[in-house]
């Protein structure tokens, strides 16, 4: 007959993690984030935008340790206007090819107002981005950080719809 012992079951027990919850603290970016959002300021400055006078610019941070910039290139259609963060991304799959991971994001701009990154860059970001990747954006009361998942939960992806997605296709 098998028999269980006492050490055994005691350290199962202790296997289980601490579950207290802890207080979620508000800290300051730290300084890499900090030096990431200076550099979306800088990229602000080649801002396109004759029509808003909205000068954006994004800093995407690789897993690489490459950082790639862009800013936001308006167009007199208005509709075709394409935001910092979409320009930056698509520079570095032009640049460092379709494996690249984001870990890191930061939007600046030259307003002094709020500009989180807007719907449709969320969506974009998505398929190259970490989900706890930071992103530090200038919001109502001062800047903010936060994980990508918390800007886009339930972002749309085709690997949820069953049959649509070519299993080969990354
Ligand atoms: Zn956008």
């Amino acid at each position: 007959m098998y028999r269980r012992t006492g050490n055994a079951v005691a350290s199962d027990f202790m296997a289980y993690p601490d579950e207290t919850p802890k207080p979620a603290p508000e800290p300051a970016p730290e300084p890499a984030l900090e030096d990431l959002l200076e550099e979306a300021r800088r990229a602000a400055i080649h801002s396109y935008s004759p029509y808003s006078g909205f000068r954006v610019g994004a800093a995407l941070r690789l897993t690489s340790g490459e950082t790639v910039t862009g800013t936001n290139v308006e167009n007199v259609s208005y509709g075709l206007t394409i935001c910092a963060e979409r320009a930056a991304l698509v520079q570095a799959v032009s640049r460092f090819g379709p494996a690249i991971r984001i870990e890191a994001v930061a939007v600046a701009n030259l307003n002094d107002a709020p500009s989180p990154p807007c719907g449709a860059c969320r969506q974009v970001l998505t398929e190259f981005i970490l989900p706890d990747a930071a992103v530090i954006f200038p919001a109502e009361g001062g800047v903010r950080v936060m994980p990508f998942r918390e800007l886009l939960p339930l972002a749309f992806d085709m690997k949820l719809v069953s049959g649509v997605r070519n299993s080969s296709h990354k």
